[in-house]
């Protein structure tokens, strides 16, 4: 593998991880999903600006007290995640960094002798989101150039540039924590047959598709036949897209409980 391509993966993987660290940290405090709707459509199914967490400055979970964590799968995986990032920027500071103290461009290591929790952690207080970009900066060779002074003086770089096998190490790391979280979230690449939820429409068996780059999809078995009022598919299947699975939702609902009417889809057939 090139160098660019190295740098491209492991940009986007922790690039991945940030944009999806907030479901992770919803995810541990709702219990596991039930079977419909599933986990993996609740970007689709929160009102926009309901549950919003801002990540970065969220304590990280190692830092945190969990007496009754909701899912513990997430807990889980949250906790190794962070660990792997953490123990990422620890090695590629310990190699490439030459900042003073105080430099808030520094990443700091752990103090096991500090008086507090937060001051004991080093820059891992800061959390994962931290570690993530800190760690994009290495890989990108940011602040690698002498820097002019005040007085026009120039000084040292703050960093040195990434020797190519930590970069590879970066990368490994960072896909490894991506594909965790990914599958955490049942965001990776998977297609999930729906039980129990016929469509409501023509009764076939629903699937859910979902892809870390494209939004969740559910698709119908029965083809062209099939008379839910939504597109087809490349591969004949009416498929419900981004903007079509509210309405799948609320038509199940109904299926699930008839007596809601107010929320029959108009084109349902009687
Ligand atoms: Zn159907």
């Amino acid at each position: 593998m090139n160098y660019a391509t190295a740098v491209y993966e492991t940009v986007a993987a922790l690039r991945s991880i940030r944009e999806q660290w907030a479901e992770l940290l919803l995810a541990i405090e709702t219990p596991p999903a039930d079977v419909w709707p599933p986990r993996q459509l609740a970007h689709t199914l929160r009102a926009v600006d309901d549950e919003q967490l801002v990540v970065e400055d969220r304590a990280p979970l190692v830092l945190r007290e969990h007496p009754a964590p909701a899912n513990l799968d997430a807990l889980d995986a949250g906790l190794a995640i962070e660990r792997q990032v953490f123990d990422l920027a620890d090695t590629l500071a310990a190699a490439v960094q030459h900042t003073s103290h105080g430099d808030p461009r520094r990443w700091d290591y752990q103090h096991p002798g500090a008086a507090h929790a937060r001051g004991a952690a080093g820059s891992r207080a800061h959390g994962l989101h931290f570690a993530c970009v800190w760690v994009e900066g290495r890989v990108l060779d940011e602040d690698t150039e002498p820097e002019q002074q005040l007085d026009g003086a120039l000084a040292a770089p703050p960093f040195a540039p990434m020797p190519p096998h930590l970069l590879h190490e970066a990368r490994r790391t960072a896909r490894l924590a991506e594909g965790r979280l990914l599958r955490t979230l049942g965001l990776d690449q998977r297609t999930t047959p729906v039980p129990d939820r016929p469509c409501p429409w023509c009764g076939g068996e629903l699937t859910l598709h979902t892809d870390p780059d494209e939004a969740p999809k559910v698709t119908c078995s029965t083809g062209e036949d099939c008379t839910a009022p939504v597109p087809l598919d490349d591969h004949g299947r009416r498929v419900w897209g981004w903007a079509d699975l509210v309405c799948l939702v609320a038509a199940l609902a109904e299926a699930d409980h008839p007596a809601t009417m107010q929320m029959r889809p108009a084109a349902r057939p009687t």
